[in-house]
C-alpha cells in the first residue's frame, strides 16, 4: 500500500471513531430537529442548545472544489462539519456530492443543522444565458425574471440553494472588466432588473425550484478609481443615493435574501468592516432582514487595507454587520478570543448566528435537509429544450445592431459566407464570463451554429485570420479557465488563408472582439480598442471590397471610432450563452430581428470615463453637437460625444415617434399625469421597439442630471402598424436624494422626454405644483 492510500485510510478510521465516541465537541448527540411553527421559536429553541463554538461555526462558510462522491468522508471539510465548525459550503455542484456532506451535516453533527451550499449562478446554469450586461440591453424584465427562475431550476435540481447574484453594480467606467456582470449604468433600469432577478431566484422560496438570492458587491464596487478592480471608491452621499444604491435596495426590497459585501473602501473604510453601510443603511434604514455574508477573504483582506490583523479585522467586521465570514477563517479562527477579550460581545455572534439560522430556516431545510437533494431532477431539468429556447429567445433580445449601412443585415440565404476572426469558432468564449456551470462542449461554435442555421443554400467557409493579439502574454491572460483559442505562430499565414477564404466570398463575417476571459472579475484594461492583429485583419478584409460585417463579441463597451467609421454593419453580440450561436445566426438571417437597446454608453476615448448620460450639467456646458468652444467644459482633443449613446440600438425596420403630449401641464403633488407617444413601424419588418422614456428636472436645490430614465416599454409593431405608447407620471417618478438625503420631489418645471435612445428625444414639458409637497 502506498502512503497516500494509507494516509487516507487512517482518517477514514479516525474520522469514524470520534464520530461515534464525541459526535462534536464532547457533547451528547441532539435528535434531528424539525421545523415548528414560529421561526422565532424555533430559532430560540435551537440556539439554547447551541455552544459558542457551534455558534461561530454557522458564521463560516469555507469554499471546496469538486469532492469526488464518496471521498467526502476522508475530507477535512468532513471534520468541520462534524465539529459543527460551518454553516455552509460553496462551490460544489451535483446532489450526490451535496447529499453526501448534507448527510454528514444531519447525522453527524451534534446539533443536525442542515447546511447551505451556495455557487455563482450568475447568468444561467448549463443552460447559459447572456452576460448580465447583455441581457440588460433587452430592457425585457419579464425574460430576465425567467432567466433567473430557469437558473434556479436547474442550480437547485443540482443540489445548490443559495445563488451569489444578482450583481447590481452600477457602472460608468468601461474600463472595469466587471461591468460585464451588472445591468449597466442606469439605476432606474438597474432596479427593475434587480427587483425581477431576486424574484426569479427565490419566488417565495417555499419550492424546491427556488433558491436564496444574495444581491452583490454591497456596495459601490462598479466606481472603483480608474476602473481597476477591488480599488477605492470615495463618493459623496448625494451621488451615492441618487446614481449608485437603488438597485441594492431594490433587489432587498423585493426580498433578496442575503447581501454580499464588495471589497473597496467606501469613503475610506472597506466596505466589509463598514458600520455605517451594512447596519445603519442596510439594516437600520433599509430594513433588510436577510443575512450578510462576505465577498472571497474579504475579511482577511481587511488586513492589507491597514486595518489590523487577522482578529482584530474579523471583530470589525462582525461589529460593522457582516454574518457569515466567506474563507477567511477569521471568525471561526478569532471570534472566540475577542469575545473572551471583549472586543465583540456575545449578543453580536449570536445575533448574526440568528440570521444565519433563518435563512436556513426560510429555505426549508430544517423541515427537509435534502429538500434540494433529489437525485432524479437534474437529468431532467438541466439544460432542457424549453431552458435553451428561453435563452435563444433573449439573446437574440440582446445583441444590438450598431450598423447597418444600405441594409446589408440580414444575410441572404444564398451565396457563399466568409466566416472569419478568432473568435468564429470557439465553443469555449460564447457563454462569457462567470458561467462556472457551462459545459461548452455541449454548445456550439458560432461556425457551427451558422451552419445549423443557414440551411443548404449557403456555403459557410471559414478562416481564424489572426490571433486575438500580437502579445502572446497578454493573450495567455486573456484566455485562462480552459478557455484557450489555440494560438498559431504565425500571423502572417493566418492572414493568407483569411484572404483566400474571403476571395471566395460573396460576404464576409467577421467574429472578431474581446474574448470572454477579457472581462469579469480581475479584467480591467486601459485601453479599448480592438486589439492590433484583430484591426490589421479587418482593414485587410474591407480593402478587399467585400461586404464586411463585423460580429463583435465584447463584455463591456468598447473603442468602436474607427469600425463605426469603416465597417458597414456591426451587431454587437457581447456573450451570449450557450445557445449564443445559433441566436446569432438567427439574427444574421433574418430570422428574429434585432431589437436590443444599449445599457451603457460607447465612449470616443477611454479619456472620457467614467460617463453617464445622465451627467450633471456643469455651469459651462457645451451646446449640443458643438466642439469646440474655448472656456466650456469640453476637451481639446475629442468631442464630448458618445460614439453610440445610451438607450441607442437598430432594427430590420424603422421606427418612427410622434405627437409626444402630455395630458396636463402641471401636476398636484398628489397626483399624476399621462404622457403620449405614437410609435409608428415604417419599415417592411416586424419588430420590437424599446421606447425610452426621460424625465430633466429643470431647477432643484441642487444640481440635477440633465436627463433621466424613468420609464420603458418593448413594443410590438408589425410593419406599417402603429401604437400609442402611454406613461404614467407620478410625483414618486421625480423623487430624488436631496443635500439632506431627504428623498423628495421638488415643485417646480420638469421637462419629459421620449425617443428611441437618450439622445434622439421630442420634449414637452409640466410643472409640478407645490401644495403640500413633503
Ligand atoms: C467574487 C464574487 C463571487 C465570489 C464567490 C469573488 O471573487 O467577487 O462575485 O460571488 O468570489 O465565488
Amino acid at each position: 500500500m502506498d502512503m497516500r492510500k494509507i494516509k487516507g485510510w487512517l482518517l477514514v478510521v479516525l474520522f469514524f471513531s470520534t464520530s461515534i465516541v464525541l459526535a462534536g465537541n464532547g457533547k451528547k448527540p441532539e435528535k434531528l430537529v424539525k421545523s415548528p411553527q414560529s421561526m422565532e421559536q424555533f430559532v430560540d429553541d435551537l440556539m439554547a442548545k447551541m455552544t459558542l463554538d457551534e455558534k461561530i461555526g454557522q458564521l463560516n462558510l469555507p469554499v471546496t472544489g469538486d469532492i469526488v462522491t464518496g471521498q467526502a468522508k476522508s475530507s477535512d471539510v468532513a471534520k468541520m462539519i462534524h465539529n459543527g465548525q460551518l454553516g455552509g459550503l460553496f462551490n460544489l455542484k451535483g446532489v450526490a456530492a451535496i447529499k453526501e456532506l448534507q448527510k454528514m451535516a444531519v447525522e453527524n453533527s451534534r446539533l443536525k443543522i442542515p447546511l447551505i451550499f451556495g455557487l455563482d449562478v450568475v447568468h444561467g446554469y448549463k443552460t447559459v444565458f447572456p452576460i448580465p450586461l447583455a441581457m440588460s440591453c433587452s430592457w425585457d424584465i419579464d425574460a430576465i425574471e425567467n432567466s433567473a427562475h430557469i437558473a434556479a431550476v436547474e442550480a437547485s435540481a443540482d443540489g445548490i440553494c443559495w445563488t451569489f447574484s444578482p450583481m447590481v453594480d452600477i457602472c460608468h467606467d468601461a474600463r472595469w472588466g466587471r461591468v460585464a456582470e451588472g445591468s449597466g449604468e442606469d439605476p432606474f433600469l438597474g432596479s427593475a432588473i434587480a427587483a425581477a432577478m431576486v424574484r426569479g431566484y427565490q419566488g417565495d422560496l417555499s419550492s424546491n425550484t427556488n433558491i436564496m438570492a444574495c444581491v452583490k458587491h454591497f456596495a459601490l464596487y462598479g466606481a472603483v478609481e480608474a476602473g481597476r478592480d477591488y480599488n477605492s471608491v470615495d463618493m459623496s452621499k448625494n451621488r451615492m443615493f441618487n446614481e449608485y444604491l437603488a438597485p441594492y435596495k431594490a433587489a432587498i426590497d423585493a426580498g433578496a435574501g442575503s447581501v454580499m459585501t464588495s471589497f473597496n473602501t467606501v469613503n475610506g473604510v472597506p466596505a466589509t468592516a463598514n458600520r455605517w453601510l451594512l447596519t445603519d443603511l442596510l439594516r437600520n434604514q433599509w430594513d433588510f432582514k436577510g443575512f450578510v455574508v462576505t465577498d472571497y477573504t474579504a475579511i482577511a483582506e481587511l488586513i492589507a487595507h491597514g486595518l489590523g490583523d487577522l482578529q482584530q479585522v474579523s471583530a470589525l467586521s462582525l461589529h460593522a454587520g457582516v454574518d457569515m465570514d466567506m474563507v477567511s477563517d477569521g471568525f471561526l479562527g478569532t471570534l472566540k478570543k475577542s469575545l473572551d477579550e471583549g472586543r465583540v460581545t456575545e449578543t453580536q455572534i449570536n445575533e448574526a448566528c440568528r440570521r444565519i439560522l433563518e435563512a436556513k430556516y426560510k429555505l426549508g431545510l430544517f423541515s427537509n435537509p435534502y429538500k434540494y437533494c433529489d437525485i432524479h431532477r437534474a437529468k431532467k431539468e438541466i439544460f432542457t429544450a424549453e431552458h435553451r429556447g428561453a435563452a435563444r429567445k433573449l439573446a437574440t433580445e440582446s445583441f444590438v445592431l450598431l450598423k447597418n449601412n444600405n441594409n446589408l443585415l440580414p444575410l441572404q440565404r444564398k451565396g457563399t459566407i466568409a466566416l472569419i476572426g478568432p473568435l468564429a469558432d470557439s465553443r469555449a468564449n460564447m457563454p462569457g464570463t462567470w458561467s462556472v456551470a457551462a459545459e461548452s462542449n455541449c454548445y456550439l461554435s458560432l461556425l457551427e451554429g451558422l451552419n445549423q442555421v443557414a440551411g443548404d443554400k449557403v456555403k459557410i467557409l471559414y478562416a481564424k485570420g489572426s490571433n486575438l493579439m500580437s502579445d502572446s502574454s497578454y493573450e495567455e491572460r486573456a484566455t485562462i479557465f480552459g478557455r484557450s483559442l489555440n494560438r498559431r505562430n504565425s500571423d502572417e499565414e493566418l492572414f493568407k488563408e483569411a484572404l483566400n477564404v474571403a476571395a471566395k466570398s460573396d460576404v464576409i463575417v467577421a467574429a472578431l472582439g474581446e474574448s470572454s476571459e477579457m472581462s469579469g472579475e480581475c479584467s480591467s484594461r486601459s485601453q479599448l480598442d480592438m486589439s492590433d492583429s484583430q484591426h490589421a485583419l479587418l482593414k485587410a478584409l474591407l480593402k478587399t471590397g467585400k461586404p464586411v460585417v463585423l460580429v463583435l463579441f465584447s463584455g463591456r463597451p468598447v473603442i468602436l471610432n474607427w469600425e463605426k467609421a469603416n465597417v458597414p454593419a456591426i451587431l454587437n453580440v457581447w456573450f451570449g450563452g450557450s445557445e449564443a450561436a445559433v441566436a446569432i445566426s438567427d439574427v444574421l438571417f433574418g430570422d428574429v430581428n434585432p431589437s436590443g437597446k444599449l445599457t451603457t454608453s460607447f465612449p470616443q476615448d477611454v479619456g472620457q470615463l467614467p460617463y453617464s448620460y445622465s451627467h450633471l450639467n456643469t455651469g459651462r456646458p457645451l451646446a449640443k453637437k458643438q466642439w469646440f468652444t474655448k472656456f466650456h467644459s469640453e476637451y481639446l482633443d475629442v468631442s464630448n460625444d458618445m460614439v453610440y449613446p445610451f438607450g441607442y440600438g437598430l432594427s430590420y425596420t424603422t421606427y418612427k415617434y410622434s405627437d409626444l403630449t402630455l395630458s396636463s401641464s402641471a401636476m398636484e403633488s398628489d397626483g399624476s399625469l399621462q404622457a403620449f407617444v405614437t410609435v409608428t413601424n415604417t419599415g417592411s419588418r416586424d419588430g420590437d421597439e424599446i421606447v425610452q422614456l426621460y424625465i430633466h428636472d429643470m431647477v432643484g436645490s441642487v444640481a440635477r442630471p440633465v436627463k433621466e430614465l424613468k420609464g420603458f416599454r418593448r413594443v410590438h409593431l408589425k410593419a406599417g402598424e402603429s401604437k400609442q405608447v402611454v406613461f404614467n407620471i407620478t410625483p414618486d417618478l421625480l423623487k430624488f436624494y436631496n443635500n439632506d438625503l431627504k428623498y423628495v420631489a421638488e415643485p417646480g418645471e420638469f421637462q419629459v422626454m421620449v425617443g428611441p435612445n437618450s439622445e434622439d428625444l421630442q420634449s414637452q414639458s409640466f410643472v409640478l405644483n407645490n401644495v403640500g409637497l413633503k
